[in-house]
Parts: structure tokens; sequence; C-alpha cells
């Protein structure tokens, strides 16, 4: 089980450099420690990072593939079919998850909190560490209380949606399976989080909920054939994209039937499979959930009030403060 976390881990941080070019990730060193939870934390000493990952994190994740290979709704796909290999799965999920620790790095997101330490889940023990010195005065504790308190769930959103940008890389006709497949195993992964989140701390939750996070994930993959578009009309200042950049209206329509909208049955039965009601209960209607979409793509914040799903209502309100912070970040 070591050898499949150190393994993987290595593989994140070769995917990262490969694909992150421009930013510099300072020595990240992992750490496998002896607990049967789905338990990870980063933590900064001084110029490098410690990764301590429990090692039934990898256990709960080949758990959750197994079951859900076994689980004939799951594979049936809601008229997509859906032949995964849990072996894959529990991959791109643990691939992920390190590269969400390495975008809370590269999102400054430790001096911006101040801390010394980010957990991806609640209760984490501080594996032996206990250095309140080294707690510094973060820029974040100057932000008006309201904003405080959302900032951290905000950071969660920001690491949550580079990584998936880094795991999923750019649209291509090509490769919609496995693109399902990691869409998929990142929702996966979101929902474990929240099970140990939910498990260990009821009464205050420290990350987005899952189906907020899948919201956000299944907001991206639905823009995706159009980020090399807007990119380019970025880069040359232009005011809207060139048509000619986009994909047709029916390659776009294959897209949506091939991908985002298999991707949200697999997230509602995935939900099932890990026995979380509440999840499905928060993403929703089908119907809804892609409204919800359309309507955040709108970015008018007049419409988020029109927002049904609990996710998308979550998102809304982390959104509306995350753009608060960004000029902030600018700043750094
Ligand atoms: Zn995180």
């Amino acid at each position: 089980m070591t050898d499949c976390l150190v393994d993987t881990f290595q593989m994140a941080l070769r995917h990262f450099d490969v694909l992150n070019p421009r930013f510099f990730l300072p020595p990240v060193c992992l750490r496998v420690e002896s607990c049967d939870k789905l338990r990870a934390l980063i933590e900064r000493q001084r110029s490098e990072f410690i990764l301590h990952v429990a090692a039934g994190t990898s256990e709960r994740i080949e758990a959750l593939w197994a079951d859900a290979v076994r689980d004939e709704p799951f594979t049936a796909g809601i008229g997509v079919p859906f032949s995964v290999k849990p072996e894959q799965m529990a991959y791109n999920s643990l691939v992920w998850l390190f590269l969400h620790e390495f975008q809370h790095i590269e999102l400054n997101h430790f001096d911006l909190l101040g801390d010394f330490q980010i957990s991806e889940t609640p209760n984490t023990p501080a594996f032996g560490i206990a250095r309140r010195a080294d707690r510094q005065l973060g820029p974040m504790l100057r932000l008006p209380a309201e904003m405080r308190a959302e900032t951290p769930r905000c950071f969660e959103l920001q690491a949550d949606h580079d990584a998936a940008d880094l795991l999923l890389e750019a649209y291509s006709t090509e490769g919609w399976e496995d693109l399902r497949c990691k869409i998929t195993a990142i929702s996966g992964m979101m929902m474990l989080i929240e099970r140990a989140d939910a498990k260990y701390n009821e009464a205050s939750l420290t990350h987005p909920k899952a189906a907020t996070r899948i919201f956000q994930l299944l907001g991206h993959v639905t823009e995706m054939p159009l980020i090399r578009a807007q990119l380019k009309a970025k880069q040359t200042g232009a005011k809207a994209v060139d048509p000619d950049d986009i994909p047709s209206a029916d390659e776009i329509q294959a897209f949506g039937r091939a991908v985002t909208l298999p991707c949200f049955f697999d997230a509602v039965n995935l939900a099932r499979v890990v026995e979380a009601d509440t999840i499905r209960a928060d993403l929703g209607d089908p119907a809804d959930f892609f409204q919800d979409i359309a309507t955040a793509k709108l970015a008018a914040s007049d419409q988020l009030s029109q927002l049904k799903t609990s996710g998308a209502r979550e998102w809304a309100k982390l959104v509306l403060i995350n753009d608060r912070l960004k000029p902030f970040q600018a700043g750094q």
C-alpha cells in the first residue's frame, strides 16, 4: 500500500512539472503515516513541504472503486455504459488529490492563511507536530470577518479547479472515455473527503460540500471545448472569441452527451454506492443541475439567487467571496 502511494505521488509530481512548467514547485516529500483512516495533510517546514498521507487513504479509495465496478447501475451508466478498471480509477483519484495539494502551494495559500498546515480531512492529528510558534499572522486575518470564515473553503475550490485543469488537460476531440474516467475519479475523491468530513466533524464542515465541488468540476467540463478560444481572445485582447476557434454546435452537443451528462449520472450513482443520500440530494435533479450551470455561466450576481440545487447555491456564495479575494491574492 505504501508503494502504491509513493509511486502515484511520483507520477503526480512528474505530471505537475510537465503540465505546469511556469511554476517551480518547492521540494515536497511524502510521508506515509500508519493509520487506517482517509487522511491527508500538507505541512510547510521552512522552504519545503511535507505531505502526510495515512496509509488508509489508498485503501479507502481502492475500496470505493471495487464497490463501484460491482454496482450494476453504475457500470450501466444511465444510457451510456461505463466500463472502468478499478485500479485506473483509484490511480486517477489519488493523482488528483496530490495535484490538489500541490496547488495549495502554487496558489500561495500557506502565506495567505498564515498557517503552516492545510488538512484535507477534519480532526487530522498533526502527526505529532504541534508547533504553534510556526503560525504567523497571515494577511487573511486583515480581511473582514465575514470573508475570513469562508476563505479556507474558497481556497479549496481554487485548488480543486486548478488540479482538475491539470488532470483533465486541454480539450480534444479524442479520448472522451478516458476523460469521463478522470472526471468521475475526481468526483469519487470529493465524496470520500466529504464522508470523512461528515463523520468526524458534523458540526462544522471544513470543506465545501462534495456537490459544490462537483458542480464547479462539471461547470469546468462544460466549458472545456471553449477554453482554447477564450484564452486566445484574452491573449490577443479581442473583445469576443473568434467563432472559427469554437467547435461546431454538433460537436459540443456530442461532448455533452458522451462526457458531461454521463459524469453527472456517474456522480449520482457513486453517491448511492458510498451511501451518501445527502450528496445525492445536494446534487439535485439533473435538469435543475444543468440549468444552474447555465445560470452560473452568465456570471451575473443578480441571477445567482435563482439557483435551485444546494451545491450550486454554496458555490455561488463562495464564488462571490472568491472574487473579492482575487485582487488581494494578486497583490501577494
Ligand atoms: Zn485542500
